[in-house]
């Protein structure tokens, strides 16, 4: 089976939006064994649309829109692509009542071009939206397979996972179950890790062993088809492990996981209170970590001390300390560290400290940062890095850095390393 995915919207032509819906679908497709040979972007025009969808269906089995749903005049990519079905457009009794029941509860009045989402092509096979109004629909004609579905990725995404995927599986007839398990890295690039772990990826069969760098992590996914979940999870079990045994170090999580999600869940489940004391990264940290639910009990607080002096007043660092040794200094991360744990009646203190740029700092050159973690009355921790972006990447990976430098050292405090 191709497919090829058709992203309908002026705004991705203009520039407005980025097409992350294409990325999406074809990543899921990829997991299912369905080829995408082509992505096309097309703007809120029937013409064009409709000569798409003609050169679309001389060269895939399966097109998938996105977009153009809506209840609004440029909408129309229904009706556009009713032609090609020859069919008609009817009501769904269903999707017009989940449109009513979905003003009544938010108060509003409904007006009458919004019954327009409620129309689906007649005998399709409609795919509920739970997270919006218009619903999305899949359905066949001479072999070949319409799937539609929302603009709205948060609309789109579950739909497609939760309804487009059985339907497609449906379709090939594969019983075979494909489960995916992805190990998160940080602190290594995609690089170096395909390097290391070259021999795994040369030989790699089932499961497939996919690497894929976004900004927040490396990843890689692992992918194996079987008759169960159970004995795919198996299939990636050993191949797993072979992975742990040589960059395991880098991992911090899996699947959903994210840097600030295992630190939050770390200190939430031990029970442990963190503050942080921050100056270059002026409270990134606290809000990764507090972006997490429930990360009240172990968050206390924390300050920005940007300045050399209030770093000295409201922290009571030594100010020898920092004449002898300067701001962006070991010696500064720890004792920034020590400080706030004190100052907050932590478990844990975080220092954050260094030149994020474009200029060095206190003789440092652009890029070098220190992190210091105190834990209780053991001998702080530091971490020197040197990075290599602009101004702000330094300043996020530099908090990135500290949330991945804290799972490391709890996971040693958990005995889980
Ligand atoms: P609505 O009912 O919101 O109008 P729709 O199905 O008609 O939904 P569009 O109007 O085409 O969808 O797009 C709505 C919004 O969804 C866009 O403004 C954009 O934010 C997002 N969106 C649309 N297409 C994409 C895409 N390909 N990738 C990422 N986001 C998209």
């Amino acid at each position: 089976m191709k497919a090829e995915i058709i992203a309908v919207g002026s705004e991705l032509l203009l520039g407005q939006i980025t097409n992350t819906n294409a990325t999406f679908i074809s990543s899921k497709l990829a997991e299912i064994g369905i080829d995408v040979y082509y992505q096309t972007v097309v703007g809120d025009n029937p013409t064009r649309l409709d000569e798409v969808i003609t050169i679309a269906r001389q060269r895939a089995d399966v097109l998938i829109f996105t977009g153009g749903l809506g209840p609004t005049k440029d909408d129309m990519t229904k009706e556009t692509i009713v032609k090609h079905i020859g069919t008609t457009l009817v009501s769904d009794d269903e999707a017009l009542r989940y449109i009513e029941q979905y003003f009544e509860r938010s108060g509003r009045v409904m007006t009458d071009n919004n019954k327009k989402q409620a129309l689906v092509f007649k005998g399709a096979h409609v795919l509920p939206n739970s997270k919006g109004m218009a619903p999305g629909m899949a359905v066949e004609k001479e072999g070949i397979r319409y799937i539609l579905l929302p603009g709205p990725p948060h609309e789109m995404e579950p739909m497609f996972t939760d309804e487009a995927i059985p339907y497609l599986l449906g379709a090939t007839g594969n019983k075979e179950v494909i489960t995916s398990r992805v190990l998160k890295f940080y602190g290594i690039g995609e690089a170096e890790l395909e390097y290391r772990i070259q021999a795994i990826l040369e030989k790699q069969t089932n499961p497939t062993v996919a690497p894929l760098a976004t900004a927040d992590a490396v990843t890689l996914r692992l992918t194996a088809k079987a008759q169960s979940a159970d004995e795919a999870l198996e299939l990636i079990a050993p191949v797993e492990k072979e992975i742990r045994a040589i960059v395991g170090e880098f991992i911090f999580g899996i699947d959903d996981d994210s840097l600030s999600s295992k630190a939050a869940e770390q200190l939430i489940c031990n029970g442990w209170t963190i503050a942080a004391a921050e100056s270059l990264t002026a409270g990134l940290f606290m809000a990764e970590l507090a972006s997490e639910p429930g990360i009240g009990s172990s968050l206390a607080g924390g300050v920005v001390v940007y300045n050399e002096q209030m770093k000295v007043t409201q922290l009571d660092l030594d100010s020898a300390l920092l004449d002898e040794f300067g701001v962006v200094s070991e010696e500064c991360a720890a004792a920034l560290a020590v400080c706030v744990k004190r100052k907050f009646g932590t478990d844990i203190g975080i220092g954050l400290t260094g030149a994020a740029g474009p200029s060095p700092h206190d003789g440092e050159p652009v890029g070098t940062v220190w992190i210091g973690i105190s834990f209780k009355d053991e001998e702080p921790k530091t971490y020197k890095l040197f990075l290599s972006g602009s101004r702000n990447a330094n300043r996020l990976r530099a908090a990135r850095f500290a949330l991945y430098y804290l799972v490391q050292y709890l996971s040693e405090k958990e005995g889980r390393i």
